[in-house]
């Protein structure tokens, strides 16, 4: 830990003539480095070397996760602190942006510093479409110069977008936590020494305080990444003490940069909110939808499952993709007639496919009753007839009998599904993705900033 000096010396000294402000970065790295948790982690060790106080853990904000522009897990990150030199603190945001960003490799940071707190509802507003929808820079900027907001873009400057989304998403609905911890420069780009034993044991012990760390059905480690970024591991769950305990129980065995545990919409289906529009499904939107089933569901190339719905305001192809596992079971045995909504984004027209939504969640709502109407059993051997043209009864192939007749019987097909959220296994779900036992939390209380939130 960092110690805090409470001495003359020390600018930041005294709660007199601070100003709170909150500083947002994003678009700093590429998929062959970098991170913008790791800037936000360099930030936070220089501003509490010169006593900088928070006001609340980071801020990490993940954004419409179906932006193709994205490197990742389109993240963005927000700091909220009092300080004397609100200028002083963006330029030392300004200058690591600027040194440690993959700029002319992909990366088009932006950093915004606003001082009014809480953010005009112009930017909250923004914050939360940039969750669902496509937005533009030029919104940002404009935003950002009615409301006095102080920026800095490199390259193509988008950057800017998820900054200040960053700034304007305050997480006062939901919120869970993340400890991400850092691995030293030397291990960059090598293999991760993180004991998998210990990951499961520790994902058994804590959950559901803990979640998404480890897949039982695949026996995989979920909370390390596979790139070259400096991340080492990240644990999620729902308080900070909670993913305080559970890093302290994984074995690893490299050395390690530090820790810091950031507050974040992760894990809280955000993004699926806002409502889906049939009749307008614009390309990389995100949102819910309620309808019923028209077709059966089919299997196709790749063991993707595909499903056709309809509502008032029109049609849609939708998809649970092979990865989502035992989840196309679930939207296999769905028939036409049940009622249910969708949660998904919207997979963009090709001159192969139609605009399709890729499903993320599944509430089924209203199981209809599956009857059918099949051919009688023969009464003399207990076989199954067959048809001799409408209205000319059914033959017993085995008995050489007709029975002019006989009618269709009918015949009602138990369903194997209920009533219910279904959502695709951990190794399959987003970022933003609710897990299953999120639906079932009550209101939480989250403890302001713990002792060791930074390491
Ligand atoms: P990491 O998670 O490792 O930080 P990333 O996946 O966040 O990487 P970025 O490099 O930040 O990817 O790129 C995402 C880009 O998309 C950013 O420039 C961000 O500003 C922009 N962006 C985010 N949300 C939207 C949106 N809703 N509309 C348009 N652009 C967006």
């Amino acid at each position: 830990m960092i110690a805090l000096k409470d001495s003359p010396s020390n600018p930041e000294t005294g709660m007199d003539n601070k100003t709170l402000v909150v500083i947002a970065i994003d678009d700093t790295d590429s998929k062959n480095g970098m991170c913008t948790t790791y800037i936000a982690y360099l930030l936070v060790e220089q501003f509490l070397r010169k006593g900088i106080s928070f006001e609340d853990y980071p801020i990490l904000i993940r954004l419409n996760p179906n932006i193709p522009w994205k490197t990742r897990g389109n993240g963005a990150v927000s700091l909220k602190f009092r300080t004397k030199d609100p200028e002083k603190a963006y330029e030392d945001a300004c200058m690591l942006v600027s040194k440690y960003s993959e700029l002319g490799k992909q990366a088009n940071p932006g950093v915004v510093m606003s001082t009014i707190s809480p953010p005009n509802i112009e930017i909250i507003n923004f914050a939360e479409t940039a969750l669902s929808e496509v937005v533009s820079r030029r919104e940002a900027i404009s935003l950002m110069k009615k409301h006095n907001i102080q920026y800095r873009g490199w390259g193509k400057q988008r950057g800017l977008i998820g900054a200040l989304a960053a700034i304007g998403n305050l997480l006062h609905n939901d919120a869970t936590f993340e400890l991400l911890a850092f691995r030293s420069k030397e291990n960059w780009g090598h293999q991760r020494a993180v004991d998998n034993e210990s990951v499961k044991k520790m994902s058994r012990e804590i959950y559901p305080d803990t979640f998404n760390c480890y897949d039982e059905e695949k026996k995989r480690v979920l909370i390390t990444p596979r790139g070259p970024d400096p991340v080492l591991l990240g644990i999620r769950g729902e308080y900070p003490e909670k993913v305080l305990q559970a890093y302290r129980m994984i074995k690893i065995d490299e050395a390690v940069k530090g820790y810091l545990i950031f507050k974040t919409n992760q894990g809280t289906g955000a993004h699926l909110k806002s409502k889906l529009d049939l009749s307008d499904l614009k390309a990389y939107r995100t949102g819910h939808f309620e309808c019923t089933v028209i077709e059966p569901p089919k299997t196709g190339i790749g063991g993707h499952v595909y499903l056709k719905v309809k509502n008032k305001e029109g049609y849609a192809n939708c998809a649970a993709y092979e990865p989502t596992g035992r989840f196309r079971k679930t939207v296999l045995s769905l028939i036409p007639g049940d009622s249910i909504e969708i949660a998904g984004s919207v997979r963009k027209r090709t001159s192969k496919h139609p605009a399709t939504i890729n499903m993320e969640s599944l509430l089924i709502k209203k199981i209809t009753d599956d009857i059918r109407f099949v051919n009688p059993d023969c009464n003399i051997c207990g076989k199954r007839m067959s048809s001799k043209g409408q209205s000319q009864g059914f033959h017993c192939d085995f008995c050489n009998k007709t029975d002019r007749k006989a009618e269709k019987v009918k015949f009602e097909n138990p369903r194997t599904i209920q009533v219910g959220i279904y959502i695709p296994p951990p190794r399959a779900q987003r970022h933003l993705t609710k897990p299953k036992q999120r639906y079932l939390l009550k209101h939480k209380i989250y403890s302001p900033l713990i002792e060791h939130w930074f390491n």
